[in-house]
């Protein structure tokens, strides 16, 4: 009969008891295949000392550093404790949406203020985690073969002015999903929120799991840090989301890049449309977030024959109608040459602006509750040409659907981000997503519904059209890796 030893049930139980009381719990979706009940390796975490960075660094050498050390320990610990700090960031996005949207507001003064949160709850529902994993898998006569999605180490990250906090939230959770840790240079207009939102990160990561610093940030960001990331030699991959500048710059560097760069996302309204419907989703594309969105309709094409009733239905659904004397005006003022590729760019301090102020540049008056202005112009305005990301709409009348199928493609510029259409015209649909070739094509609903918001499928906040991965996922964080056994371990 075995002997029962009393001191090492002691010891058993007293280990169960501390990880209990440390709360290894949460949601915890498992890789498919892998036991969400894989062990617990981590120590206890240590109490928070002076050591402690909580991802707060100003010298880009010490992030790489500690993300590096903090990466290597991450990949010592189960999936299901990745899953636990991936869910820890997006309950501090739910639960401090609030709070932390109105951070973003006051140090960016760009948008509007009630989407700000709105964007922070949407990361906590949205960003994929461990459960999108994947292990692909070819099985025959020469054994079996896996092919595993690996982590890079550390990732470059550069995120936008536009969703400062929401970009590094969502990426980080996807980043960590896929085992890499992060350093980011976030644009110096957020680099407070970010900064912040990474220490309460760190710090819940850290209270939990004994993590320190999976997600860095650069508090001082200038295009030198920039730099630095994009020739450290221990970071494999960069991750940018921003405009044509940083991809560019990015592209230059020598690293792999994932670059969810510009977009101009026209939208067509043909003559079968439900000019009701469309009118009330163009609104709400536009407007979302004073249009700072990437995705956000950027001009509209409407053929000749409903024209006049379109532009009833965009008063109807509450969009404030300038004269084309105002439309050219505002582009004056709110629009300068001199962009990347040759187009045209937003003047700084009127992107997010509110319709109302940017009404008034005019003499013209927007309704309190009014959310977007529009206005007809010409195919090859300023508003048209440039990526405005702010709340006016310029309107193109076109003779016939491919034409205005054609001005579109040519104001979208190649960078293969969205287009909307509507119609109920099936062949129409089929030919403008052929012909525009986009990453994102939405039919019938607001430009919102192609990332996740009133459509199916995932969302994220970096869209990799300048590089082809798409909506960003985990996955899109990983190199495959092949794992190969020959001649056996096939039981079929
Ligand atoms: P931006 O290009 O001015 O800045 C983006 C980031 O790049 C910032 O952190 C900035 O400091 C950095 N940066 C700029 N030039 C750089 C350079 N030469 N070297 C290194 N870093 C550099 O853009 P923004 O105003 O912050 O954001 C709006 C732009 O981002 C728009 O063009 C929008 O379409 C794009 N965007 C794209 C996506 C997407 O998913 N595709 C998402 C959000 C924003």
């Amino acid at each position: 009969m075995t002997q029962v030893d009393d001191q090492l049930v002691r010891q058993m139980v007293q280990t169960v008891l501390e990880n209990v009381q440390s709360g290894w719990g949460g949601r915890i979706s498992p890789q498919a295949g892998q036991s969400a009940a894989a062990p617990v390796t981590a120590a206890r975490p240590a109490a928070v000392g002076s050591a402690n960075k909580f991802g707060q660094f100003t010298d880009v050498g010490e992030a790489v550093a500690a993300a590096e050390a903090a990466q290597r320990a991450l990949m010592r610990r189960s999936l299901a404790q990745r899953e636990i700090a991936c869910d820890l960031i997006r309950q501090i996005c739910i639960k401090q949406a609030d709070r932390l949207g109105k951070m973003e507001y006051e140090e960016t003064r760009i948008g509007h203020p009630p989407h700000k949160p709105e964007k922070l709850v949407l990361v906590g529902s949205i960003a994929l985690g461990v459960e999108f994993m994947r292990t692909e898998c070819f099985s025959g006569d020469h054994g079996i073969t896996l092919e595993e999605h690996g982590p890079w180490g550390v990732i470059g990250v550069i995120t936008p002015v536009t969703h400062s906090l929401p970009t590094l939230a969502n990426n980080a959770v996807n980043m960590i999903a896929a085992g890499n840790s992060l350093v980011c240079n976030p644009h110096p207009g957020g680099k407070a929120v970010a900064a912040h939102g990474a220490k309460l990160f760190n710090q819940a990561i850290y209270e939990k799991l004994g993590i320190d610093n999976l997600i860095c940030v650069i508090t001082e960001p200038t295009l030198e840090s920039a730099r630095e990331i994009f020739s450290h030699p221990a970071i494999r991959l960069l991750s940018i989301t921003g405009g044509p500048g940083v991809v560019a710059a990015a592209m230059k560097s020598g690293k792999r890049a994932v670059c969810a760069g510009p977009g101009n996302p026209p939208v067509v309204v043909d003559a079968s449309a439900n000019l009701d419907n469309a009118a009330r989703c163009i609104v709400e594309g536009t407007s979302y977030d004073n249009n700072l969105l990437c995705i956000s309709e950027k001009e509209a094409y409407v053929v000749a024959e409903v024209w006049d009733r379109m532009l009833a239905a965009m008063e109807a659904a509450g969009a404030c109608r300038l004269t084309p004397q105002q439309m050219d005006q505002l582009a004056q003022v709110c629009i300068q040459p001199g962009g990347e590729g040759g187009h045209p760019v937003a003047v700084r301090k009127f992107v997010g602006a509110d319709p109302q102020v940017l009404a008034q540049q005019v003499g013209a008056t927007a309704a309190a509750g009014c959310r977007l202005l529009f206005g007809q112009t010409g195919p090859d305005h300023p508003f048209v040409q440039a990526e405005q990301m702010m709340p006016v709409l310029p309107f193109v009348k076109c003779d016939t659907f491919e034409q205005a199928v054609g001005y579109a493609k040519q104001a979208e510029h190649g960078f293969g981000h969205t287009a909307v259409i509507h119609s109920r015209l099936v062949d129409h649909m089929t030919y403008m997503g052929k012909e525009m070739d986009t990453t994102i094509f939405v039919k019938n609903g607001p430009s919102l519904a192609g990332d996740s918001s009133g459509g199916e499928g995932y969302g994220s906040y970096s869209i990799a059209c300048s590089t082809g991965e798409g909506i960003a996922t985990p996955l899109t964080y990983t190199r495959l890796r092949r794992c190969v056994m020959v001649d056996n371990l096939r039981i079929i």
